[in-house]
C-alpha cells in the first residue's frame, strides 16, 4: 500500500503535473547528508519516492531543505566514468567555436578532469579550475514555496556571465540528477545561449534500473531521469541538445549531452525521443523489497552494513524495518569517529579487524569490486552467515 502524508509536494520536474504517485521512504528521518557528531545531530526529514502519473519519472522528494545534500560536507569523492570524454569533445567540435577565445566554467571538482581533457584536446589557451559547488557551505532551503538560489549556484552563473571570451563552455556534468527544484535546473538551462554551451553527465537511470537493482534510490540523488524524460524536459525548456549513452565497464551506465544552438537541427534529441517510454515501477518494487529484507531479517538476527556510507545509510532509513537490529561500518568514516544519521544515532565502526561472529548477515553495499576484494577477508575472520546486497539477493 503507497502510504501518503502532507509533504509539500513538488510538481513533476519534467512536465509540471501535480499527479503523482508518493511511497514513504521514511517518516523523520535524520538528515541523511549530516555524517557528524551525536550532538548536533538533531534534524529529522521526511523522505518519498514520487512518481509523475503523467510522464512516468521519479525523484526524490524531501522536506530537507538542503538541494545537493552531501556537498554540505564535501567528503564524498568517487569514481564515475571518464572514458567517454572524448566523445564530448568530438560533440564539441561540430560547434565550429574559435575555441582559443573560449572560457571554461566548471561548476564542481567532478568537472576538472573533463575541463583538462578539453583544454588539451581543443586548445582552449586557459582554464581557471574552480569549485563553486564542494567549497559553499551555504546550501539554501529551496521548498514549500520560499525558493531562494543557493549563492554558489549564484556565483557560478555570475562566473559565466562576466566572462569577456567569445563563446563559453559550461560543465555541469553531475547537477541533473541532484538538483531537485525546478526552477533551479530551469535557471540553468537558461544560461543556453548563442555563445553559452552547456555539457551534462549524468546516470543513466534507465539502464540502471534495468539491472534490478534500488541501490541507487539514495539521498543525494533526487531526479532518475530516462533518456525520454530529459529529453522532454529540454525540449519543454526550447533548448537544442544532443544526447548519448556510454556503458562503462567499471562504474554506473552514463548519459551524457551538449546543449547548444549551433548543433546541427537534425542532431537534435536524436535517438533519445524516439526511446520506447520505461516504467520501472519503483515504488512498487521499493516495498517489494522492504518485505524482502523484512523476510530476510527475522527475531535474534543481526546485520551488519559495510561500506559506501551513503547507500548503507540510504539502505538503513530508506528499506529496513524499524525494529531491525543493524550496525554500520565504514573504515574512512570511523577513522574520523563520524556518526551515520539514523535513529538512534550509532557511531560508524570499522570494518578492519572487527568481530562479526555475532552476527547473521553481512549487507555489502560498496562496488562489486570492493565486494570482491573483502568478502574473502570477512570469511577468513571467521563470518559464517550470509552475504547480501542492497536488493538483499546473496553474493557469491
Ligand atoms: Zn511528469
Amino acid at each position: 500500500m503507497t502510504q501518503k502524508f502532507n509533504l509539500a509536494l513538488e510538481p513533476c520536474i519534467v512536465c509540471g503535473s501535480s499527479d503523482i504517485d508518493q511511497t514513504v521512504l521514511g517518516t523523520a528521518l535524520a538528515d541523511a547528508s549530516d555524517f557528524t557528531n551525536k550532538d548536533e545531530m538533531q534534524s529529522k526529514f521526511r523522505y518519498e519516492l514520487a512518481t509523475c502519473l503523467i510522464c512516468n519519472h521519479s525523484s526524490i522528494q524531501t522536506d530537507n531543505p538542503c538541494w545537493m545534500p552531501t556537498r554540505k560536507h564535501d567528503f564524498i569523492k568517487y569514481g564515475e566514468p571518464t572514458e567517454h570524454y572524448s566523445q564530448i569533445s568530438e560533440k564539441l567540435k561540430t560547434l565550429n567555436l574559435e575555441f582559443k577565445d573560449v572560457s571554461v566554467h566548471t561548476f564542481s571538482y567532478k568537472d576538472f578532469q573533463l575541463a583538462n581533457l578539453l583544454a588539451s584536446d581543443l586548445n582552449i589557451p586557459s582554464l581557471e579550475l574552480k569549485d563553486f559547488a564542494g567549497c559553499s557551505r551555504d546550501w539554501l532551503p529551496s521548498v514549500s514555496g520560499s525558493i531562494s538560489k543557493p549563492q554558489a549556484l549564484t556565483s557560478f552563473i555570475s562566473e559565466i556571465r562576466e566572462s569577456k571570451k567569445s563563446h563559453k563552455i559550461v560543465l555541469i556534468t553531475r547537477f541533473f540528477d541532484h538538483v531537485h527544484n525546478r526552477d533551479l535546473l530551469q535557471t540553468i538551462l537558461k544560461l543556453s545561449s548563442p555563445s553559452t554551451h552547456i555539457v551534462f553527465d549524468l546516470n543513466d537511470y534507465d539502464r540502471l534500473f534495468e539491472l534490478g537493482t534500488l541501490e541507487f534510490i539514495w539521498n543525494e540523488r533526487r531526479n532518475f531521469f530516462s533518456q525520454k524524460n530529459l529529453a522532454s524536459l529540454l525540449t519543454r525548456a526550447s533548448v537544442k541538445f544532443t544526447m548519448f549513452t556510454y556503458e562503462s565497464k567499471a562504474v554506473s551506465p552514463t548519459l551524457t549531452g551538449v546543449i547548444s544552438s549551433r548543433l546541427p537541427s537534425d542532431m537534435n534529441s536524436d535517438a533519445a525521443v524516439k526511446s520506447q517510454s520505461t516504467n520501472p515501477h519503483l515504488g512498487e518494487k521499493l516495498l517489494a523489497l522492504r518485505q524482502h529484507w523484512k523476510l530476510e531479517l527475522r527475531l535474534g538476527h543481526k546485520l551488519a552494513i559495510i561500506g559506501a556510507s551513503h547507500k548503507g545509510i540510504s539502505l538503513a532509513q530508506f528499506v529496513l524495518d524499524l525494529d531491525i537490529r543493524f550496525s554500520l561500518h565504514d573504515d574512512k568514516e570511523a577513522s574520523k569517529g563520524k556518526t551515520p544519521p539514523v535513529i538512534p544515532p550509532l557511531g560508524f565502526h570499522s570494518v578492519s579487524g572487527f568481530d562479526f561472529s555475532e552476527y547473521t548477515h553481512l549487507a555489502i553495499t560498496t562496488t562489486p569490486i570492493i565486494a570482491e576484494k573483502i568478502i574473502p577477508k570477512l570469511r577468513d575472520s571467521g563470518f559464517t552467515g550470509q552475504f547480501l546486497d542492497f536488493d538483499c539477493r546473496p553474493f557469491n
